[in-house]
C-alpha cells in the first residue's frame, strides 16, 4: 500500500540544547541514545538492548521534544505516529499499519520509533470504552506486542511511548522485553521554568523590561508547551501593538489570556508556589 503509515523525520534538528529542565529524563534517555550509537559496547558482553522506553508524565512536558532530540542526536530517521491515528483513522488496518511501520523502521535502523498516546491502542483491555470495537483495537495492541517480542537481539530500532497515563495502560504492554524501561517527566519547577523561558526568548526581540525570572514566577503550573504558547503569544500581542519589540507587559497579556485558557480547560494551578 502506498498510504503513509507515518511521519518520518530523516533529519531532524532538535538536540538536547531544546530541551530545558528535565535532568533526570535526559540522563535516562542519554543511556539509549549510546544504545543506538555504539550497539556493539552492549552486544559484544551478550548483552540484550532495550526496545521499548514508555515516557510518562502530564501534557506538554516535552516527551514528544525528548524523543526527537534522540533522534536529533544520534542522527537516525524517527517514526512517529500517535495511538489515536491507529484506531480513529486506520479501521480495520490497524495491525498491518504497524507490522509496515516495524518493516519500514528495521529497514532503515539504525532508527527510532515514536508512538504518542500508546493509551489509544494500549489501554488495558477492562479500562477500554466501547465506542469503536473492541476487537480492531485488540488487533492493533497484539500486533504490536508481536512486533515487540520479535525483536532479535541488535535490531538498531527503539521503541519510544508517550502517554500521560501509564496506569490505564494493558500491562502485557509494561512485561520485560516490551515497555519494561520507564522514564518520568514532570512539570517544571521554578528554576526550570526559567531554563524553558530562555529556550523560547531566544528567536524574538526583547525589551530590557523583560525579566525571566519574575515570568517564571507569574507561571506555576505552566508546562513546556504552556510557556513555548506565553512567548510566542506575547510576540504577537507586541506586533498588534506595531511595537519595536516584546515587554514585560506583552507577556503579563499573555499569561493572563492563557492563565484564562487553562481555567476553562480546568486544569489545576498549582497553589503552593
Ligand atoms: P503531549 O502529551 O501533549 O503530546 P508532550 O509531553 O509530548 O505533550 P511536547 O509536544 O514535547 O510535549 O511539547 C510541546 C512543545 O512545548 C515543544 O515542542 C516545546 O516547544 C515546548 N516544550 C515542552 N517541554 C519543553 C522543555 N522541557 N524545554 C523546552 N521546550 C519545551
Amino acid at each position: 500500500s502506498t498510504a503513509k503509515i507515518a511521519n518520518i523525520d530523516t533529519k531532524s534538528k532538535v538536540t538536547f540544547n531544546d530541551v530545558a529542565g528535565l535532568k533526570e529524563a535526559k540522563i535516562e534517555i542519554m543511556e539509549i541514545l549510546d544504545f543506538l550509537k555504539n550497539p556493539k559496547e552492549y552486544t559484544r558482553l551478550g548483552a540484550k538492548i532495550p526496545t521499548g522506553v514508555l515516557l510518562v508524565g502530564p501534557p506538554g512536558t516535552g516527551k514528544t521534544l525528548l524523543a526527537r532530540a534522540v533522534a536529533g542526536e544520534a542522527q537516525v530517521p524517527f517514526f512517529s505516529l500517535s495511538g489515536s491515528e491507529f484506531v480513529e483513522m486506520f479501521v480495520g488496518v490497524g495491525a498491518s499499519r504497524v507490522r509496515d511501520l516495524f518493516k519500514q523502521a528495521k529497514e532503515k535502523a539504525p532508527s527510532i520509533i515514536f508512538i504518542d498516546e500508546i493509551d489509544a491502542v494500549g489501554r488495558s483491555r477492562d479500562k477500554a470504552n466501547n465506542f469503536q470495537s473492541n476487537d480492531e483495537r485488540e488487533n492493533t495492541l497484539n500486533q504490536l506486542l508481536a512486533e515487540l517480542d520479535g525483536f532479535g537481539t541488535n535490531t538498531g530500532v527503539i521503541v519510544l511511548a508517550a502517554t500521560n497515563r501509564a496506569d490505564i495502560l494493558d500491562k502485557a504492554l509494561l512485561r520485560a522485553g516490551r515497555f519494561d524501561r520507564h522514564i518520568y517527566l514532570e512539570l517544571p519547577t521554578r528554576e526550570e521554568r526559567v531554563e524553558i523561558f530562555q529556550v523560547h526568548l531566544k528567536p524574538l526581540k526583547l525589551e530590557k523590561s523583560v525579566d525571566v525570572n519574575l515570568l517564571a514566577s507569574l507561571t506555576p503550573g505552566f508546562s513546556g508547551a504552556d510557556i513555548a504558547n506565553i512567548c510566542n503569544e506575547a510576540a504577537l500581542i507586541a506586533a498588534r501593538k506595531k511595537k519595536e519589540s516584546v515587554g514585560q507587559d506583552d507577556f503579563n497579556q499573555a499569561r493572563d489570556r492563557i492563565v484564562g485558557g487553562l481555567e476553562r480547560k480546568s486544569k489545576i494551578i498549582s497553589p503552593k508556589e
